[in-house]
């Protein structure tokens, strides 16, 4: 398997046309590895831990619609 990039989001599993659509949020080094937070077209956001997933933020996929404040 062609592994050398994120071709697809692994939030909300839409198709990525390559990793030029990945933007680079920020980037710090932590005790563990670089730690990356990508956002893909789509709008979701991924954290990368020396280059492997650690968490997915599915921004794209419906959530930021919940009115906070009032409740
Ligand atoms: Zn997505």
């Amino acid at each position: 398997m062609d592994d050398t990039g994120i071709d697809r989001c692994p939030a909300c599993w839409s198709p990525v046309s390559g990793s030029a659509e990945w933007v680079l949020l920020s980037q710090h080094e932590t005790s563990e590895g670089d730690i990356e937070y990508c956002q893909s077209a789509c709008g979701c956001v991924v954290l990368l831990l020396g280059g492997d997933l650690l968490k997915t933020v599915p921004t794209g996929a419906g959530l930021g619609h919940r009115p906070m404040g009032r409740g």
